[in-house]
């Protein structure tokens, strides 16, 4: 057996995630390992936690990576914050709401679910029937940016609904992160997860997450240990928290941390407002641009992600067919439809540095082509410049 090294061509990801990673970012990643426990390596650390806070608009002190990806994330806040016995109000809109309501109830806690359409954004007035017929609910957890549909909810609204009724909130926020606007504080939000392979634009692999006072004390109130060693806030706190002493808890996944700290400090220098206008303009582009080319959006204009664009499939236009072709001929990825959306729509990311005027050229120029071939009549070269009009 002669298995050899492993070279990836360079593909351009504008799926639902992982988005492309910016070359300095990759650069940071191959930089020298340094020991989990080094003042140099627990420095970086101390950084990546002031850049996070950044990032999340928050003063939380509880604000870190996890070592673990974006589902872990999900599970570290549901976890610390929910017991068994807890009742639990899930707002599910798609796929990562269905998510939330089964780490409830793999904790022995009761979900109580406010079913939305998908591909619109969670309703305030239902959430608010909830909560008042279920006065015992302690927690209110929803997704931020739907990246199975594509819908931003009003997360301001939401949490400021959860703490009237007396409830914590958790937000899922793994794609609006770096996308579009995100207040931690300002919101109310009690306990957020990202992801670093969305618009954070950093390899996939760990997961952001921040808790507020409020629930910092709902977890040192718990009357059962935290269910997960790896997960426990409590243990986590003694490797990441102030002060300079460091427990082991796990050896932190050094690299990978470099490059989270170099994304951060893009974010840092582009500034987060600008990033988050960026995502909106290139979203216009290519809206404009899709929209010429005869497409559907799913969800409406008001509450659309810039950066996760769900269209619809035309009619007789083969969905496997076309992806395989924009990988194949254009080393292009784009997502599939998840869930109940499967094989009826595409999910076009403009995620981080994949939200660039070169990557929507190139998937309005080569979707156009791989649907002509499939007998679909457009017209590229009005989509390239209805896009351009609008950059
Ligand atoms: C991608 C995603 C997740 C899961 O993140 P992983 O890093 O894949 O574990 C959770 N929620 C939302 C909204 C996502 O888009």
């Amino acid at each position: 057996m002669s298995i050899s090294s492993f070279h990836p061509p360079v593909r351009t990801l504008m799926g639902p995630g992982p988005s492309d990673v910016h070359p300095r970012i990759l650069e940071a990643l191959g930089r020298p390992t340094l020991g989990h426990l080094d003042p140099l390596f627990v420095g970086m650390m101390d950084e990546l936690k002031s850049l996070l806070k950044y990032a999340f608009n928050t003063e939380n002190e509880l604000t870190l990576p996890i070592s673990a990806p974006g589902s872990a994330g999900m599970e570290a806040c549901f976890v610390n914050l929910v017991e068994p016995g807890d009742t639990v109000i899930v707002c599910i809109n798609g796929v990562f709401g269905t998510r939330m309501r089964e780490n409830v109830t793999r904790i022995g806690a009761t979900a109580v679910t406010v079913d939305g359409e998908w591909g619109k954004p969670v309703d305030p007035a239902q959430l608010e029937e909830a909560l008042k017929a279920h006065p015992e609910a302690k927690v209110v957890a929803f997704v931020h940016a739907e990246t199975s549909t594509g819908a931003l909810s009003d997360a301001k609204t939401l949490c400021a609904l959860a703490r009237q009724y007396d409830c914590l909130s958790i937000v899922d926020a793994v794609t609006s992160l770096g996308g579009v606007e995100l207040r931690v504080d300002d919101w109310g939000i009690d306990a957020i997860y990202s992801g670093s392979q969305k618009c954070l634009s950093c390899t996939p692999g760990l997961s952001p997450v921040s808790f507020s006072d409020a629930a910092i004390a709902a977890i040192k109130a718990r009357k059962h240990p935290v269910q997960s060693w790896f997960l426990d806030m409590n243990l986590i706190l003694g490797y990441w928290g102030e002060g300079g002493k460091r427990a082991y808890h796990h050896t932190a996944p050094v690299n990978a941390l470099y490059g989270l700290h170099e994304s951060l400090v893009m974010l840092q220098e582009e500034g987060l407002e600008n990033a988050w206008a960026r995502h909106r303009r290139m979203h216009n582009a290519l809206a404009a641009g899709l929209e010429s080319l005869g497409m559907r959006f799913v969800v409406d204009a008001d509450s659309r992600l810039p950066q996760l664009n769900s269209v619809y499939i035309p009619e007789g236009v083969d969905d496997a067919a076309v992806r395989q072709q924009l990988l194949a001929d254009h080393n292009l990825e784009i997502g599939a439809g998840l869930g109940d959306f499967a094989g009826k729509v595409w999910r076009i990311g403009l995620m981080g540095y994949s939200a660039r005027m070169e990557n929507i050229e190139l998937l309005l120029a080569s979707l156009a082509e791989a649907m002509q071939a499939q007998g679909y009549d457009c017209d590229a070269q009005a989509a390239l410049e209805a896009a351009r009009a609008q950059a």
